[in-house]
This record gives C-alpha cells, structure tokens and sequence, in this order.
C-alpha cells in the first residue's frame, strides 16, 4: 500500500432487496487526517461505515489497510477492531452504570485480570493526555452525552486504532460540545490516527477536515481536499447537479405580501423543529428547499401539528390560533399532504372512496357519518377532477399506481376544501406525467385562492412552481429567495451558506 495511506476500500459493491445502496465505490484514508463522509441521506454513508466495519458482508470490492499486505475480510466489528477500525456509534454503547475507567477496559479479551489501580491509573492519564473532563471514578452515566462519546473514543483509540469512524457524532451536541470533539478529534489526528466523519452538517466539515469524499446514491461523485472545494460545489455534488454558473447575483428581494397572509406562525417549535418564524399569503406557493434531512418536513410537520408543537404564536386569517393537534388544523381550513405516503397517507385495505373521503369525516366526526350517495357523489367528482385511474370507487388504494394512489389523497385534502394546504413531497416516486399533472394543479388551486407549500427534493420542481423558497440548513432556515433569485445556483448558493 502506498505510503501514508491506512485503508483503501476499492470497487465495494452492496445491495439490499430492490436497493443498490453501494455501487463500485472507491475510498482511501490517510494516516492522521480527518476525512469527510459526505452525501444526502441515503447516499450510502452508513452502508459504506457497514461494510468496513463487518456489520454488513460486501456483494463486491477490496478493503486493504496498512500492516497487512492481502485484502482483508471482516466479518463483525470485534474483527475490525482487531485490524484497527474502530467506530464510534451515535448511540453510546457503553454501560452508564459502571465508571469511567471500567468502561473504557471491560470486555477488552487480552488482559484478563486488569487491576483496578491500574486501570484507574491508566484510563485517567489517557483521558488527561485527550483533555476529556472526565474522571476515572466517575460513573459513566453521571457525564454529559457528548463527554460519554468521548469515552468511547477514547476507549477505541486506546485499542491500537489506525482508522477511527465517527457516523454523524455530533447530531446531539451543543455548540460547546462540538468544539470539545472537534479539539479531541485534532489531537488524534496529531497523533496519526485516521478519522472518517461521517457528517450532514457543511460547517462543521468545512471547520475541521482535510479532504471529503461525496456519495450519491450509492455512487461516488469523488474526493476532494477541502480548501479546493468550496461550499457550494460540495452542495451541487451532493445533489448531483451542475453549478450553471459561479457568479453571484445580487438582486433585491421581492416585494412582501404582508396585507394578506393567511397563515402566519413566530418562533414556531416542535419536539423536531427548533423556533422557526414563516408566513404564506393567500394565493401564494411557497416552498421549504435544502439537502434531504435539513428539517424541511419537520417544519411543515409543526405547522400543522402533527409533532408535539413546544411553543410559538400562530395566526389564521390575522386571528390568534392554537394549533397543536392535526384536528384543529384542519378545522383552521389547514391540509397536509405527508411526505411519506406509505406510512402516514393511505389506508391500504381501504377503498379508493373511503380513502377520499377520510379527511372530510375526520372533520365532521365519526358519530355524523357521511351516507353512502355523499361518499359516492365526492369520490366520483374527484375521480374525475383529478383523473383518477381506479376501476371503481370501491377498489382497495392498495392495487393503483402510486401516482394514482398519491391523486387520491390529493383528493382528501381537496375535498375539506382547504385555505392551506401543505404538499410535503407530492410528486416523490410516481411517473412523470402524474408529477406534471399534480404542479399544474397546484398552479391553478393557487389561481384560485389557494396557499400551498410545496415540498420536493427536486429543485427545478420547486422553481416552477414556488413564487418564494424558504432555504434550510442544519434544521435552520438560512435565507428566503424570491423573484430573480429562484435560480437552482441561488438555491445552493444559500443552502452552502452564503457567497463562499
Ligand atoms: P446514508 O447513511 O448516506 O443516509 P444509507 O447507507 O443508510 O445512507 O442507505 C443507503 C441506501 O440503502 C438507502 O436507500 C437505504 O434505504 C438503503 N439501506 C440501508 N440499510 C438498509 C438495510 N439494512 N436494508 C435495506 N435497505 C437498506
Ligand atoms: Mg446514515
């Protein structure tokens, strides 16, 4: 192996039933750098963690590592550890009630016998030589969240680790906490240990690594050192698009709507979202843009209170409002089209009719049910309206095409007759003459009156059809564009974080 390099992982191929998660994907870590995993969710950084850690067998592919000079096999993380990869989980798993020092030594295998002087003596020098506040004695479970993680990477590094694996560490972290990592991550690099951050977060990758490698879907889109990478190409790697051009444009904002908002929310939270202020006036589609897991659907999910909404004053129509259960948004004329169809939409055994007109009697009761000659008049005009490819009223939703499947919850909200309605992902996995049909409707609902927001992993979507993009990043809203900024490079421009 080529000096200075601790792993290569080549051509490593993984598939799950109907899921190419890794598709020839190539990956080298040098000694004492800290490489940046990066990729949208579901890019195949876990999978990728998985595979070199032994938790999931390779379909296909080579993974070497310094010392030995034949491809390994790994068949579970305890034989990875034994060639020097350790991970680091999200979720600790360590053992709160026992010590500090115990955690770091129990279930080690070689040294039976471990004295307990020892192991006091040896853990605290290890923990003050990293700068980790803890103390030996300590129970493990009476540190910080962040201080435990710091445990266990002091425990792996302490077990001759070559590559140490961070996947998405600092997800629960303060700012605070962070630099505490970022600090204890530098000071192994020093001491040549290779780290792989595992990460979404553009900042922190920009803070604290020496290269990044970009995945996409299952594919690597390449490596890169990261003072050669500015933020927004990493962003159009991310989502596999081409900058259309690196100029930054300066445009004025559009002008606001404020006379006619309909819905309007300051310092909305939720147990997902963090303190969000938004407003949609009537007649206007707007939409939530960022990388997939930037808080997208949290935030409509809070407006609508389908989380445990935990604060924020919100107004319909100018009136004060409270809106912490799905019931009392619907009857504030709000209607929410969730992103993922299968688990929150349809009702599979249910008819195609009774899926439609479920919303509507969630609205009236269940003790005031609809006659079977209401049910049929409205499943029939929305069939219609929306050209609902279904046998009868009676088939089972189960048996359509998901675009069928998605115009008949369509259907549901439409039928409440909604002042807001909330698109979280409508077009996602259905053919493209369907997807066209659902922007065109949504066009002329907003014609008529309607407010819509409009969610899609698919910017050139969100372009047609918004009026105004509301940009997240890290669970944050970042900027706001409308009019000349609706541009696919304005839009990650702002995701990146500015003119960078
Ligand atoms: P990331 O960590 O980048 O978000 P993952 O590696 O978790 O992405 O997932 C990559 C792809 O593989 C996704 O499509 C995911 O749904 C799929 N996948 C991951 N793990 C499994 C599994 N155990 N079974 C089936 N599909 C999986
Ligand atoms: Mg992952």
């Amino acid at each position: 192996m080529e000096n200075g390099i601790v792993l290569t992982m080549r051509d490593i191929s993984k598939s799950f039933p109907g899921v190419r998660a890794l598709s020839h994907v190539d990956f080298t870590l040098r000694k004492g750098e800290i490489h940046a995993l990066m990729g949208e969710n579901g890019a195949g950084k876990s999978t990728l963690i998985k595979v070199l850690t032994g938790v999931y067998p390779k379909d296909g592919g080579e993974i070497c590592v310094e010392g030995i000079d034949r491809p390994i096999t790994i068949h579970s993380p305890q034989e990875a550890a034994g060639f020097g990869i350790s991970t680091v989980y999200q979720e600790i798993t360590l053992c709160p009630n026992l010590t500090v020092a115990e955690n770091m030594y129990i279930g080690r295998g070689k040294g039976i016998g471990v004295r307990w002087k020892d192991m006091v003596r040896k853990s605290g020098a290890l923990l003050d030589s990293l700068g980790i506040p803890a103390r030996p004695r300590q129970q493990l479970g009476s540190c910080s969240l962040a201080v435990q993680q710091m445990v266990a990477i002091a425990r792996a590094v302490d077990t001759d680790c070559k590559v140490l694996i961070l996947d998405e560490p600092t997800s629960s972290l303060d700012d605070k906490e962070v630099a505490m990592l970022f600090k204890l991550m530098r000071e192994l690099r020093s001491r040549g240990v290779g780290i792989i951050f595992v990460t979404h977060f553009l900042e922190q990758v920009y803070e604290v690594s020496d290269r990044i490698t970009v995945l996409r879907n299952g594919e690597l889109v390449g490596e890169y050192e990261v003072e050669k990478l500015p933020q927004v190409e990493l962003v159009a790697k991310m989502m596999g698009k081409e900058l259309e051009s690196l100029s930054v444009m300066h445009r004025d904002a559009a002008a606001a709507q404020e006379a006619g908002d309909v819905y309007r929310a300051e310092g909305l939270s939720s147990t997902e979202a963090k303190p969000f202020d938004f407003h949609i006036a009537r007649g206007e589609v707007n939409g939530f843009t960022g990388l997939l897991g930037s808080g997208r659907s949290e935030s409509v999910r809070a407006i609508f209170g389908a989380d445990r909404v935990t604060g924020g004053r919100v107004t319909v129509d100018g009136a004060p409002v409270k809106i912490t259960r799905p019931v009392q948004a619907m009857h504030q004329g709000i209607g929410y089209l969730p992103e993922d169809r299968k688990r929150d939409g349809i009702i599979a055994d249910l008819s195609v009719r009774e899926n439609i007109i479920l919303a509507l009697q969630v609205m009236k009761g269940f003790f005031h049910p609809m006659s079977r000659a209401q049910q049929e008049a409205f499943a029939d005009e929305y069939i219609a309206a929306l050209d609902i490819k279904t046998a009868s009223t009676d088939t089972p939703i189960k048996s359509l095409s998901g675009g069928n499947q998605q115009k008949v919850i369509l259907a549901r909200w439409l039928l409440t007759h909604p002042k807001y309605l909330i698109l979280d992902e409508p077009t996602r996995g259905i053919d493209v003459g369907t997807k066209t049909e659902i922007q065109r409707l949504v066009l002329q609902l907003a014609q008529e009156g309607m407010s819509i927001t409009f969610i899609s992993s698919e910017i050139e979507e969100m372009l047609r059809t918004c009026s105004r993009l509301i940009v997240m990043r890290d669970r944050k809203i970042v900027g706001e564009l409308s009019g000349d900024e609706l541009t696919q490079d304005h839009v990650m421009y702002t995701i990146a974080g500015g003119g960078e």
